[in-house]
């Protein structure tokens, strides 16, 4: 037997005894398949919107409970919010999965893939970390009400990030590549018109027509578009514009997403939206409530993270190249403000049909569908990977670290919500 034999056997041997943390997570992530594709199937089946993800958090807190993770639930008030913790020691690396489906459309956004995906990291990272006596401590953040921009804002803002190492995250999408540019700040704003009630056949002149305030503040956002920066985006839907025809309506209410590259565009958009509301109540006789609901910041990119997370989505393949960029991209994240708390990375993975934008019945009924469970094991093969990766390398961590201390020096972070803004101050609180 030559040398090279019997060192590839000891090798094989020490495989056997003790495999190294990555082959244990991975075994694990394979060996668990069937397991993880019906939990995305049954995060899939629950679909619940903004802020009524009660079964989808329920169920994923137990699976995390069962697993020896400690839960602190309904955190920064919110009731569907939570934070699972596996270990004591340092490192702390987390990873944030999003809860929410949208309104009548299902998981037309893929969010049951991002609960499995992240479920299945973590429990094959706690399977290597007590298999291998690793120091660390994992952390799984649930956040609701993504769509709409609502839950990760308020969590970042109650500190529930601060004390991480590292934050990685993921999302389903129509390629594979790491998200190497920031996204879009935005603001959630409603704009609720107060009229008066009268007659609308034979006593309209003595009513005052909210929904006409509405109609009019659309018209005047719609000239007002060209004067904004060409990556501002501006969408709206009708709340509530009357009960009945033969009434004129007194209550009328417009939802507004404000979307531009960094708050101070934003915060100037919303001023300018205001004072177009401003105009349409006076031109209408009416009043008009200006109701911030959330606003988000743009995002940091960590780039030593970014490079990790990339040789990590390589070890599977077909991936974009890495590209780092100051166009940002046309999307905003209510998670993005944990950037400016602490490093934090992220990913997505092909797990819809090439062509297929998402918020569309296509996506929700393909969410559960073999591709997209294909995509789901991909991504947590990588979390897993770059978890680990963060947890038994000290030097790279510290890369990951200075390069966001760099980036935030003399930037102490700033919620962008209004002072002492409740989640709930212009929304129904969800009773469950
Ligand atoms: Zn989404």
């Amino acid at each position: 037997m030559n040398r090279i034999v019997s060192s590839s056997l000891l090798t094989l041997f020490a495989g056997l005894v003790e495999p190294a943390p990555r082959e244990t997570a991975m075994t694990w992530l394979s060996e668990n398949e069937p397991y993880l594709t019906r939990v995305a199937t049954d995060l899939w089946e629950r679909a619940e919107p903004a802020h009524e993800e009660v079964l989808t958090s329920a169920y994923l807190q137990s699976e995390l409970r069962r697993a020896g993770f400690e839960i602190e639930r309904e955190v920064a008030g919110l009731p569907t919010a939570f934070v699972a913790t596996y270990g004591s020691s340092r490192p702390i690396i987390g990873v944030v999965a999003l809860l929410d489906a949208l309104p009548g459309l299902g998981h037309g956004c893929g969010h049951n893939l991002i609960g499995a995906a992240d479920l299945g990291a973590v429990l094959a990272v706690r399977e290597a970390l007590a298999r291998h006596s690793l120091e660390g401590t994992i952390r799984f953040y649930g956040a609701p009400a993504e769509e709409i921009y609502h839950g990760g804002v308020y969590m970042v803002r109650e500190g529930v990030f601060d004390d991480l190492d590292a934050l990685l995250f993921w999302h389903p999408s129509a390629v594979t590549t790491v998200i190497g540019r920031s996204g879009l700040a935005m603001d959630s704003v409603r704009f609720v018109f107060h009229g008066r009630a009268s007659d609308a056949t034979d006593a309209a002149e003595r009513g005052r027509n909210a929904l006409h305030a509405v109609e009019a503040l659309s018209l005047s956002v719609d000239s007002a578009r060209i004067r904004w920066p060409p990556n501002a985006v501006v969408n709206r839907v009708l709340l509530e514009g009357g009960t009945i025809p033969s009434v004129v309506p007194e209550r009328a209410t417009a939802w507004y997403f404000l979307h531009a590259r960094d708050r101070v565009q934003v915060d100037a958009i919303r001023a300018e939206v205001a004072s177009l509301a401003d105009g349409a109540a006076e031109k209408t006789g009416t009043s008009v409530d200006v109701q911030i609901l959330s606003s988000t910041r743009d995002w940091l990119v960590n780039r030593t993270l970014a490079e990790l997370l990339q040789k990590n989505l390589e070890a599977d393949e077909g991936v974009l190249p890495l590209s780092f960029g100051d166009e940002p991209i046309p999307i905003s994240d209510d998670t993005a403000d944990a950037s400016w708390v602490t490093p934090r990375g992220g990913f997505l993975v092909a797990a819809f049909p090439a062509g297929a934008p998402s918020h569309t019945r296509e996506w929700a009924e393909s969410a559960a569908g073999s591709f997209a469970l294909k995509g789901m094991m991909r991504a947590s093969r990588t979390l897993a990977r770059t978890f680990l990766d963060l947890i038994e390398d000290e030097d790279l961590l510290l890369l990951v670290r200075r390069e966001f201390e760099r980036a935030t020096a003399g930037k102490p972070y700033e919620s962008p919500l209004p002072e002492g803004r409740g989640p709930f101050d212009h929304m129904p609180r969800p009773r469950h």
